[in-house]
């Protein structure tokens, strides 16, 4: 993975690790850091008033007298965000400001997208997204408040590999988890958005476009200064992390002031000989909607650990009758079985194994399951799931090494990594096993600075906060 990350760095298609310029160059650093950041650019100033709230007050003195009224007193900001990637998609509102210059107030809007909307046209997905987001800002409340005459401004979370032109706008690399959709790849994201929202009479502006590991990782800093990655573990997988500009051969732009730039790594494309792949791997990757990509997602994430699975039970149930004299017919249908499910099976401690059993009669149609049989499914579970969180955890020592946090620290220093995602905060095996390997990987001494912090849904607030460090009433000021 270390390998991999600097080829990625060197040159475009350097790798199978895109390592993809996000564009985020301004995260706020340590408090000692702060008047010296303060002094560097003046959005970054605003991030860190709006980020450290009273602790910040001297930081206030590098900014306008216009920039200090947008993040202080009556004048606050009010910023959306929108969070597509998964099964579900998010619409968020976010009030920042106010006397502490935090986050005053937060609401959200959870919808899940229809099926045939994930392998439609384009039109019709963003105008789904939207129209769903002209709903949200239509039921927005007195206690947010927007200053007069400015227009509304969104941080889009587009959870796919998208190569950005800068922060508000990149094009479509392709479609992973699921979404297959005619006509986006090669498109500006942003650019289609903005058409869906005009056809809805909604005027809004995206000024920022972030992958959802970017959101996580501003939203974590935002809260815990010591946070370097961010970690998806969830339908997809992919990682970020701050990288220093100078390591970064294939960047030719400016260097940015902070002298840091975020890096979007989609692992999830990850592959490598060394991977411990399988019969069955490869007959999922074949059958798959993007087959030969994604393969290091393929093996960990929460939308193929189920088909893992069932594709091993059907081979158990086809070679060696596993289930009786005949197949059961449902352990024949592509991803039936699902990672939530496998996971409830997986936790079972009942001495019957009646989760197993239920499951099994409920989802694949298998009733009367015996309990050595039921013993089987668990151990089956078991070796997929920790596969997956043991390959995941590789993964994250790859980057402490890349970014030499992969060993002892003295003055109680810390390396936190902002996680998010329902397969790490549901499937507490698969979390469990990944701290262990965490631990057995950097040794005992190396792993007790390493923190691995849940930051459920913390890309949304970050997006939002992006687009409000990226405002275009921050531009005039900044030129
Ligand atoms: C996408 C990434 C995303 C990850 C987690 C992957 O399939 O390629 O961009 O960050 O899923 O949502
Ligand atoms: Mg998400």
């Amino acid at each position: 993975m270390t390998v991999e990350m600097h080829a990625g760095l060197a040159s475009e298609g350097g790798s199978k690790l895109k390592m993809l310029i996000s564009y985020v160059d301004n995260l706020p650093t340590g408090r000692q850091e702060l008047l010296q950041a303060a002094r560097m650019t003046d959005d970054y100033a605003i991030m860190k008033v709006d980020v450290r709230g009273r602790a910040c007050t001297k930081t206030a003195e590098f900014m306008t007298a216009s920039q200090r009224r947008l993040m202080s007193g009556d004048e606050t900001g009010l910023f959306y965000a929108l969070d597509l990637g998964g099964t579900n998609f998010r619409v968020l509102r976010v009030q920042l400001g106010g006397k502490e210059g935090r986050v005053a107030k937060h609401e959200f809007e959870e919808v899940s997208i229809p099926p045939h909307l994930m392998v439609g046209g384009s039109d019709e997905l963003f105008d789904f997204i939207a129209s769903a987001l002209a709903k949200f800002v239509a039921s927005e409340g007195e206690d947010f408040h927007l200053p007069v005459g400015r227009q509304r401004e969104l941080g889009f979370t587009f959870s796919f590999p998208v190569r950005q032109v800068s922060i508000a706008s990149g094009t479509l690399i392709k479609w992973t988890k699921g979404f297959n959709i005619d006509g986006t790849v090669g498109e500006d994201v942003v650019a289609e958005l903005t058409r869906a929202m005009e056809r809805q009479g909604l005027d809004m502006r995206v000024s920022a476009l972030v992958n959802d590991t970017i959101g996580t990782l501003a939203g974590g800093r935002y809260y815990d200064n010591d946070v370097v990655a961010a970690v998806i573990l969830g339908t997809g997988t992919n990682a970020a992390y701050v990288e220093r500009a100078h390591a970064i051969p294939k960047w030719h732009g400016l260097l940015p002031k902070s002298g840091e730039m975020v890096i979007n790594m989609e692992w999830g494309n990850f592959r490598s000989s060394h991977l411990p792949t399988t019969d069955y791997d490869q007959a999922l990757d074949n059958e798959s909607l993007n087959p030969g990509e994604q393969i290091f997602e393929k093996l960990i994430s929460g939308m193929y650990l189920g088909e893992i699975l069932r594709r091993v039970l059907l081979r158990l149930a086809k070679e060696a009758s596993f289930f009786g004299d005949s197949v059961p017919p449902k352990l024949e249908v592509p991803f039936i079985l699902r990672t939530p499910v496998m996971s409830a099976m997986h936790h079972d401690t009942s001495p019957d194994l009646k989760v197993v059993g239920t499951k099994l009669n409920e989802v694949l149609g298998i009733p009367d399951t015996s309990l050595k049989t039921r013993k089987v499914v668990i151990q089956v579970c078991d070796i997929v799931a920790k596969r997956g969180a043991r390959l995941a955890a590789a993964g994250i020592v790859g980057v402490l090494k890349k970014i030499g946090h992969d060993n002892a620290v003295k003055d109680g220093g810390r390396t936190v990594i902002a996680m998010d995602g329902g397969l790490y905060e549901h499937y507490t095996i698969f979390s469990e096993c990944l701290q262990c390997t965490l631990k057995e990987m950097l040794g005992d001494e190396a792993s007790s600075s390493v923190v691995v912090k849940l930051a459920s849904d913390g890309s949304g607030i970050g997006a939002a906060l992006l687009a409000a460090s990226h405002s275009q009433y921050l531009q005039p000021v900044l030129s």
